[in-house]
């Protein structure tokens, strides 16, 4: 027997729960692209995807996942020879450093390792070395999705602005935007990535860079910027086909529009809310599942440097991937894998997974999939302390008095 059948649950780290609205808004027939009402919806995605950054700059639109922003960002940032100063805190940020070294970049990589959040100082430090002013810009990882830590972007602004150093700062938000509060402008970012599948609910093929008017200007200092992926046509098109630089993405525009539009309905701080109480909810059950000789850990021990969209957890190996395919197979609900965790020990990360509460869940998804893990944990034999529901109930309750 198996209890999956029913609508199943995909709580990774993106692509996230697609809403049925957004899903219905996009089962349509192909629209005119040269003019009318699919010009309109375009240029009002404009305005709503600021405000969801939290910037009054600008914003270009790319056909692509998140690896394609991350080249975008790259191609109007820097030149071949140029040098770029990466801050890891995960995979993700070596995954932008190794992109960076296929495109001729010079890479300088200050790693924090896998337990920790970036550290300014550090940073500074490597900027203050840099007399010359080398560094073109310094790339970091707002929530780093294999870790699941969140960085303090604002603290690598007042590193850049302690030395009066001139490089532009780029932060990677695929995973924050939409779940954890990320204001480009108060916190001085100049270059942003993100990508629709995660916090914004659609289904991948869209990614967005922004970039502040300091990188505006600095990219036209360039000697030459691809003109895929030049982010300028993109943001002041002569024609609207240059939006996309060719075919719009008929449907995914109205997907995201609708995704937009259940944002603003909610409210961009109730958003960040409901992600906060719902992973403040799972981390009470994880910690209960830890408790009384239970192998349950937390990948980052201080919630301040938690991500409210995706945890990072391990179990002793192989259990992490014994409770993955039994909430697969068993439950309907799958849950993610242990990216960039492995080590000699578990050369596959099979004492690892990951947890996706962003974009479209709700109280219920999330006591749901509490209490399915509860059941493959007992199922499996695995040690757990008892009284997960019961906490994360407690939490969920607390959070709506
Ligand atoms: C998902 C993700 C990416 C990669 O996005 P793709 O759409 O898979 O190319 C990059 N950085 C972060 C932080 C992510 O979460």
């Amino acid at each position: 027997m198996s209890l999956r059948f029913g609508r199943s649950y995909l709580a990774i780290p993106g692509p996230s729960v697609i809403p049925d609205e957004v899903l219905q808004t996009m089962h349509r027939a192909s629209p005119n692209i040269y003019e009318g009402e699919l010009i309109e919806t375009t240029e009002s995605l404009f305005p709503d995807l600021k405000y969801v950054a939290q910037t009054t700059q600008n914003v270009a639109i790319y056909i692509a996942n998140g690896h394609g922003a991350w080249e975008a960002a790259l191609a109007n940032m820097a030149e071949a020879g140029d040098t770029l100063l990466i801050i890891a805190t995960g995979r993700f940020g070596h995954g932008w450093a190794e992109m960076a070294d296929r495109l001729g970049l010079q890479t300088e990589i200050i790693d924090f390792g896998l337990k920790a959040p970036l550290e300014a100082g550090r940073i500074e430090e490597a900027l203050r070395r840099d007399k010359d002013h080398k560094i073109k810009a310094v790339l970091t990882t707002h929530v780093d999705t294999s870790t699941s830590v969140k960085n303090d972007v604002a603290s690598v602004r007042a590193a850049l602005d302690a030395c009066n150093h001139p490089a532009v700062l780029a932060a990677d938000c695929i995973a924050s935007l939409g779940c954890d509060d990320f204001q480009m402008d108060a916190w001085g970012v100049d270059v942003m990535v993100a990508g629709c599948q995660k916090g914004l609910m659609v289904p991948a093929g869209l990614s967005f860079v922004y970039f502040s008017d300091k990188a505006k200007e600095a990219q036209k200092t360039l000697s030459r910027v691809s003109s895929y992926w030049d982010w300028l046509p993109r943001i002041e098109p002569e024609g609207y086909y240059q939006y996309f630089c060719g075919t719009a993405p008929t449907h995914h525009i109205y997907g995201l529009r609708q995704a937009l539009d259940m944002i603003k309905a909610e409210g961009l701080n109730n958003v960040f809310a409901r992600h906060r109480s719902l992973a403040e909810a799972l981390w009470a059950a994880i910690d209960c599942w830890g408790s009384d000789g239970g192998t349950m850990r937390m990948n980052i021990t201080d919630p301040a440097h938690r991500s409210c969209a995706v945890t990072a957890l391990s179990l002793n190996k192989p259990d992490a991937t014994r409770l993955r395919r039994w909430t697969e197979h068993n439950a309907g609900l799958t849950l993610g894998i242990g990216l960039g965790m492995n080590s000699e020990d578990d050369p596959n990360a099979d004492g690892f997974f990951r947890i996706g509460h962003m974009g479209h869940v709700n109280a219920h998804t999330i006591m749901g999939l509490i209490g399915t893990i509860d059941a493959g944990l007992k199922s499996l034999g695995i040690k757990h302390g008892a009284g997960a529901s019961e906490a994360a109930a407690v939490k969920i309750a607390s959070a709506l008095l």
